[in-house]
């Protein structure tokens, strides 16, 4: 069969043996239809499906690979890692290392704990926050994601009064109800819950810049709103930054919005695509830390040797001057060429961008919240994700999810984007 569709022949052999052939969900394309694209290899801004068909990667493993893949110095410095064996379960000079560069770029932080996903780290500020303040309840919005820890898989509950409800099968109602679920920029609600819970909230926890609807901003004064209302009531304001750190800027949606949190989440840049996050704060928070204080928290890969020199020598490359200017100089060029195409073709459309992160919409407002997201017509999203899919182009197969822009993309790479974004529009139109 040598026309056989090679990712067809792996996506039926992938669900044989894994759920759903993934191993995370939105991988499935279950939101825009057809056949996942198994990746063979990649390189900057480029990777290589099973039937060799080359997407320019505006997904960038959702995040992490902001120098594009296969970076050179990054690839010297885990090569040498590895040689010098894979993992020890004791402490190494590396680890010290790269805590010292995040906390050198996040002044929030004044010590972080390494651990190994997005997911751990929320889950273990989150117990970080309860332990220090001794408190229950944390608030959470609507749309933002935090990663899969049981507490925050959550939904509104009706009214201020009730709690969430779980999102996920497996999750008890009773794991849930101590998280209030706000509807994001909405600082008259936000008010209202300070106002019935202030002092049972031991954190809020924000997306500032949240990438996971889509790129919603908080505006200046939700965000404000956030931390003034915690330092009012003594709850921590924790900002997760897994897809906003090193990515916005090199301060992060932190440094962007001019607000210091009380922790930090971080994740996805910080490996450079390799497993590895972190979480921080001030001294007196974090010392509440096993093995100083109360607060449980371990893991076996923790600050791996491969994971910490990856991310170590991506922090390097990122931290140097004019990084992020040239960066978001790309990203803002993309994002006005899409623009500039939707209107000459009569397409709806509005789209935001900081730094190497950016989102679009089939709309002409850009969405304050998850409910307007979600106003979003599906099947236009989608035959403009398989139109582009189809010339070249691969973008996130769910309208709900930020795009990435690395240091590889060139102007190149970004002017045959539009155009076949322009191409899709115009076809559209014509239906
Ligand atoms: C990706 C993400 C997470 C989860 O990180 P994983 O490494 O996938 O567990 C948490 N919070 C935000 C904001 C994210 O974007």
């Amino acid at each position: 069969m040598p026309n056989a569709d090679q990712n067809d022949i792996l996506f039926d052999r992938a669900r044989a043996v894994i759920p759903g052939g993934v191993n995370s969900p939105v991988r499935a394309f279950k939101a825009v239809g057809g056949t996942p694209r198994f990746i063979r290899r990649a390189e900057g801004a480029y990777f290589w499906d099973a039937n060799d068909k080359r997407y320019i990667d505006y997904i960038g493993s959702w995040g992490p690979m902001i120098l594009g893949h296969g970076h050179p110095a990054v690839v010297e410095a885990v090569q040498k890692a590895v040689l010098e064996g894979f993992s020890y379960g004791a402490p190494t000079e590396r680890e010290i290392e790269l805590a010292e560069a995040i906390l050198a770029l996040v002044p929030s932080m004044e010590m972080v704990r390494l651990v190994s996903s997005g997911t751990e780290a929320a889950m273990s500020a989150l117990r970080l926050a309860r332990g220090a303040t001794g408190r229950k309840h944390i608030i959470k919005f609507e749309g933002c994601y935090h990663g899969h820890a049981d507490a925050l898989l959550v939904k509104a509950g009706s009214g201020l009064a009730t709690f969430g409800h779980p999102t996920s099968a497996g999750v008890p109602p009773e794991v849930t109800q101590h998280t209030l679920v706000l509807e994001y920029n909405n600082i008259a609600q936000l008010e209202e819950a300070f106002a019935l819970h202030g002092n049972d909230i031991a954190c809020l926890m924000i997306e500032a810049i949240a990438g996971n609807m889509n790129f919603v901003r908080a505006t200046p004064e939700f965000a404000k709103r956030c931390r003034d209302l915690c330092t009012q009531h003594g709850a921590l304001l924790v900002f997760d930054e897994v897809m906003t750190g090193f990515r916005v800027g090199l301060h992060g949606a932190q440094g962007v919005l001019g607000i210091t949190p009380d922790l930090t989440v971080l994740g996805k840049v910080i490996g450079g695509g390799m497993p590895l996050a972190a979480f921080g704060g001030p001294r007196a928070i974090m010392e509440q830390l096993a093995p100083l204080g109360p607060v449980y928290q371990a893991g076996t890969l923790s600050g791996n040797p491969v994971a910490t020199a990856c991310g170590l020598a991506t922090l390097k490359e990122i931290a140097k001057p004019g990084f992020y200017e040239a960066l978001s100089k790309k990203t803002q060029s993309l994002v006005a060429g899409l623009k500039a195409a939707a209107a000459a073709e009569g397409q709806a459309f509005n789209a935001d961008s900081e730094g190497g992160m950016f989102g679009f919409f089939l709309m002409n407002e850009l969405p304050q919240n998850y409910a307007t997201v979600m106003t979003t017509d599906n099947a236009q999203f989608n035959a403009l994700f398989h139109g582009l899919l189809d010339r070249g182009v691969y973008i996130a197969p769910a309208l709900y999810e930020a795009g990435f822009v690395s240091a590889a993309h060139s102007d190149d790479d970004i002017a045959v984007t539009i155009e076949a974004a322009r191409q899709i529009f115009k076809a559209s139109k014509r239906r």
